[in-house]
């Protein structure tokens, strides 16, 4: 069974994507690292909420709490504040695609593809990139697992030892799953998560309580 490693950006965004990756005949591991969630108390909310989620789907998290740097999120926009979520996808991506290099994992993949707010094509062609020209194929079976009947090789010799089998690096597993979108939300409520409302960073926290500030004016 292919082993997936999934960035969980929050709860309620992980319930609908855990299950059609398992539907689907994966193994889902989750990955929760997210310096990009302003202030703490917000980010130990949805931690909370994310093992809640997970708890309910039997589903094993690996919390990076210890990596939690807000100043690491901060420098990697800096003066890039007007593609600054083209950044955050990037820090996040390239440190799920690590942890499952580490892992052995055959695939990493991301809740932040379930989400209608998110730059949905972004991330793909971003997780795709971090992955790599020598990643694993997101689009069926893992390369290089099973006989290449295509290929007309002569069948290995019986008596020769096994040869070991050259890992691949993990590849991006892109799917859509925006099309969960309505049912994670009524599950979200039904199971009680918190759900937040703004993004995660400091300015997108920013702009979307900025109108209690022009009512002043
Ligand atoms: S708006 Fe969201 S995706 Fe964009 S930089 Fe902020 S936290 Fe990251």
């Amino acid at each position: 069974m292919p082993r997936v490693l999934l960035h969980l950006c929050c709860g309620p965004c992980s319930i609908t994507v855990v299950r059609d990756l398992r539907a689907e005949g994966f193994e889902v591991t989750g990955l929760f690292y997210n310096p990009n969630i302003h202030p703490l108390r917000e980010y130990l909310r949805r931690r909370e909420a994310a093992q809640q989620a997970a708890e309910r789907m039997d589903l094993p998290v690996i919390f990076k709490d210890a990596d939690y740097d807000p100043v690491l999120w901060l420098r990697a926009v800096a003066h890039r504040e007007a593609n600054r979520c083209f950044h955050c996808y990037h820090l996040r991506l390239e440190y799920a695609r690590a942890i499952a290099a580490n892992g052995n994992f055959d695939y990493f993949s991301t809740t932040l593809l379930y989400s209608r707010h998110q730059r949905h094509d972004t991330i793909r062609d971003l997780g795709r990139d971090v992955a790599g020209p020598d990643a694993a194929s997101d689009m069926g079976p893992l390369a290089g697992d099973g006989p290449d009947a295509a290929s007309g090789a002569p069948a290995p010799d019986a008596a020769a030892p096994p040869k070991k089998k050259a890992r691949r690096a993990p590849g991006f597993l892109y799917r859509d799953f925006r099309s969960g979108w309505a049912e994670g939300i009524e599950t979200s409520k039904a199971w009680g998560l918190y759900r937040q409302q703004y993004c995660a960073c400091l300015l997108s926290e920013f702009e979307r309580y900025q109108g209690e500030l022009k009512r002043l004016s």
